[in-house]
């Protein structure tokens, strides 16, 4: 049998005559699993032709109403006939892109136009450029331009050079809505605050550094520099991630006030910031609220513990003192119920026991635990009673199934280590990333093309400039 395939296309004027473009023909024989239906590479042919069509029938209907003066009706005259090429995820058409004398009814800086290349100045659709960067963001470059050139009418006119700039165009559009850096953003008074509504449940935002590789070899330290990433989390439980480049952002403050504002954070709210510990991630936490307080993350000193637990397995008792593991599971039990100054002492105790000269293990293993000891010192002030807060579900811990890092960061951007970023290159693709991680991507899109539909329930926090 054979299948046709056409376009019919009916004006609003019902004097006019519907027209019908045959699309495609498809012949089938015997009926088996693999005829049964389209096959991709027909509903690829197919995609593309209803697309060629309906978009030259569209261009054709708008340079009918631009073909009059808009002011004295008059009819322009044609400069000339031209085409533009647009890309769209149903393939890259060609439109008829006719130029206009403009009229001499009103004055006019130019003497001709073009107004379907005026309409699509930017070349690509805006569902084009929202699925590419979404799947950027998830996926290599070089694995974004197959993906969608395998299942997509779309082969030859993606690449990667076109899908990083693409991700750069709309990051940069993200970015430059984002307002002006301040110092801090508390305003009012103790006495305007007390006059506040009753504020809702403490925002709980954790804040994470993370390493990638560097491309360029200007921070020839170890090749690599600093991302952080976080998560502000609302009473009710719902999250807003954000992630930066330390060093290359120069809003930190405003990027994260400004989720903390869509969250609704009020002046007698409280934030309570939940760190690694890092100078970097600390300095964030200030200049958000009256009534922020910063905690180590308890997963922190979980982690390390677990570390130097595993470390002195491989040291032999005469060379790390006895009860070493009853002693430092002593120390956890001393930091959990925040009585730093035991847990410190004890430390240093271990450390002394250990035997520096015995093994190579028992050097690594003092030296870490001096380590551990200079952090839980440097931090002393933000080691809070872990037990009475988790008693009162009160925030500990971020680290709930995984780590942010490892949810923002690792995954596309330090899995293969070959993989190298300019500060610019992850900043902006970080902004991408977190939004779709967010599921907020498609909402930004809507707000700058209204008539897109994008099939997505979410609501995207607003995030007014100011
Ligand atoms: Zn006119």
């Amino acid at each position: 049998m054979r299948i046709r395939i056409q376009v019919i296309t009916e004006a609003d004027q019902e004097a006019t005559p519907a027209r019908v473009e045959e699309v495609a023909c498809f012949e089938r024989g015997s009926l088996s699993p693999e005829t049964l239906g389209l096959q991709l590479d027909e509903a690829k042919q197919l995609l593309a032709g209803v697309q060629q069509i309906m978009t030259a029938q569209q261009v054709e209907e708008y340079v009918e109403q631009q073909r009059q003066c808009s002011h004295c009706q008059q009819p322009l005259a044609c400069k000339g006939h031209h085409q533009i090429g647009l890309r769209t995820l149903f393939g890259k058409v060609t439109l008829a892109s006719p130029r206009f004398y403009t009229c001499s009814c009103q004055p006019h800086q130019k003497r001709s136009w073009s107004p379907v290349a005026a309409l699509f100045c930017e070349r690509s659709t805006p569902e084009l450029l929202c699925q590419e960067v979404r799947w950027a963001s998830l996926l290599p470059y070089g694995v974004t331009v197959k993906l969608l050139g395998d299942l997509l009418p779309m082969e030859h006119q993606l690449s990667t050079s076109t899908i990083s700039r693409h991700v750069h165009q709309v990051a940069e559009r993200l970015e430059s809505e984002l307002g002006d850096e301040q110092s801090s953003f508390i305003e009012g008074c103790p006495d305007q605050w007390y006059k506040l509504p009753e504020p809702a449940a403490p925002l709980v935002v954790s804040l994470d550094g993370g390493y990638v590789h560097a491309r360029s070899k200007e921070s020839r330290k170890d090749g690599s520099f600093e991302v952080i990433v976080g998560k502000s989390t609302t009473g009710e439980g719902a999250t807003t991630r954000f992630g930066l480049v330390s060093g290359y952002d120069t809003k930190p403050r405003r990027r994260l006030f400004e989720i903390f504002r869509a969250q609704g954070l009020q002046m007698n709210q409280a934030i309570t910031f939940l760190t690694d510990g890092g100078d970097t991630v600390r300095d964030l936490t200030e200049g958000h609220s009256p009534q922020s307080s910063h905690i180590l993350d308890w997963f922190h000193i979980t982690m390390r513990l677990t570390v130097l637990g595993q470390m002195a397995k491989g040291v032999s008792v005469e060379q790390k003192g006895e009860k070493f593991e009853e002693e430092l599971e002593r120390v956890k039990w001393f930091l959990w119920h925040s009585n730093v100054y035991k847990a410190l002492q004890l430390l240093e105790w271990l450390e002394l026991d250990v035997d520096v000269q015995a093994s190579p293990e028992a050097r690594k293993l003092a030296r870490t635990l001096h380590e551990f000891e200079q952090y839980i010192r440097a931090n002393q002030s933000s080691i809070p009673n872990y037990g009475d807060r988790y008693r009162n579900g009160e925030a500990i811990s971020s680290a709930v199934a995984e780590s942010s890092v490892n949810q923002m960061i690792s995954k596309r951007f330090v899995k293969k280590q070959q993989m190298r970023w300019t500060k610019q290159g992850a900043h902006l693709l970080l902004q991408i990333r977190t939004r779709v991680l967010d599921d907020t991507l498609a909402a930004a899109f809507q707000r700058w093309y209204p008539g897109m539909e994008t099939g997505e329930p979410h609501q995207e926090p607003t995030l007014a400039a100011s």
